[in-house]
């Protein structure tokens, strides 16, 4: 029987690393007899496959994987969200082994400790959080099959609040495609580097820049799925305040209650008729972004 196959980046700590356990415990109760093969991915090989391990212990206890006739498979793949070949190289892998795929969570992210603002946390910070999100986007999308879904992690300190209203207007235009996108987050970089950032109407905060990079790239592809008809769910979302090595221990949620909403949008059949495609969610909730 083919498998229903689903990706997860960032997985080997973490909100991703939660999300791919409830991905595996929640598929697991679900009625379907269809198998779900779950990537695990990370940059780094040993902490990737360590935690691989990991969550296949809890699974093989819980007798739900595959190997023990349940119906969830785990397996490792390296990716680096800065290294584009790496991101072609899991998705010749997922063309070529498995035709494809039906659920990509875009979950990796950095952000820098502290309120450092400069040309190099902004150009370090972008490279991850949008054009690497925008890279696995732009070679993972094109496989993911009919029916299948596409949620991002961006933040809810991303909101377009936090840039001037003329900023505000570019961002959430209608028609905004890549490239003006990637011109909107070209001009936060010079803005930066030549010191007018203030006066250009953006905010001291690379972090959260870069998530309003990652809410507009969702939209886009969610304009994509629609005009291709392929009944492909796009969402962007926000998994709270969660103590993880990016916050602090003591952050609101765990990680597996940050997986929450990830998780929902990934599985959860209800979300298509609730509503349209390319929406901002947080605690299963769509809000205004
Ligand atoms: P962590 O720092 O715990 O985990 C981040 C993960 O992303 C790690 O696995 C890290 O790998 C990976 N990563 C970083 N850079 C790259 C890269 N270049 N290529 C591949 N993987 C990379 O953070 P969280 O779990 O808290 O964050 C997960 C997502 O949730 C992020 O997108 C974050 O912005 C978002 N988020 C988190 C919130 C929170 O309160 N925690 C709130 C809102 C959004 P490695 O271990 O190798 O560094």
């Amino acid at each position: 029987m083919l498998s229903k196959v689903a990706l997860v980046t960032g997985a080997n700590k973490g909100i991703g690393y939660a999300i791919v356990r409830n991905l595996a415990l929640q598929y697991a109760q679900r009625i379907s007899t269809v198998p779900l093969t779950i990537f695990l991915t990370a940059r780094n090989q040993n902490l990737g496959q360590e935690s691989l391990k990991k969550i296949e212990q809890e699974l093989k206890s819980r007798q739900i994987l595959k190997d023990d006739s349940g119906k969830i498979e785990l397996k490792f793949l390296r990716m680096d969200l800065t290294d584009e070949q790496s991101i072609k190289d899991v998705g010749e892998i997922l063309e070529r082994d498995y035709n494809g795929l039906d659920i990509l969570i875009n979950n990796a992210g950095i952000a820098f400790r502290g309120n450092v603002f400069d040309t190099n946390v902004v150009r370090t910070t972008l490279a991850t959080n949008f054009y690497g999100t925008l890279n696995v986007c732009n070679h993972l999308y094109p496989l993911i099959r009919p029916n299948g879904r596409l949620v991002n992690i961006s933040s809810g300190v991303g909101k377009l609040k936090i840039l001037s209203s003329e900023l505000q207007k570019e961002f959430s235009r209608d028609d905004l495609d890549i490239n003006g996108l990637i011109g909107l987050m070209k001009k936060f970089e010079k803005d930066v580097e030549e010191n007018r950032w203030k006066e250009e109407g953006w905010p001291t905060q690379s972090y959260a820049v870069s998530k309003v990079g990652v809410t507009a790239l969702t939209k886009i592809f969610a304009r994509r799925a629609d005009s291709e008809g392929k009944n492909i769910l796009v969402h962007a979302c926000c998994p709270g305040w969660v103590a993880t090595d990016m916050t602090v221990p003591n952050a609101s949620r765990t990680p597996d209650q940050g997986a929450e909403t990830p998780v929902y949008l990934s599985l959860d059949e209800e979300v298509v008729p609730k509503t349209k495609n390319g929406e901002f969610w947080i605690y299963n909730k769509v809000v205004s972004w």
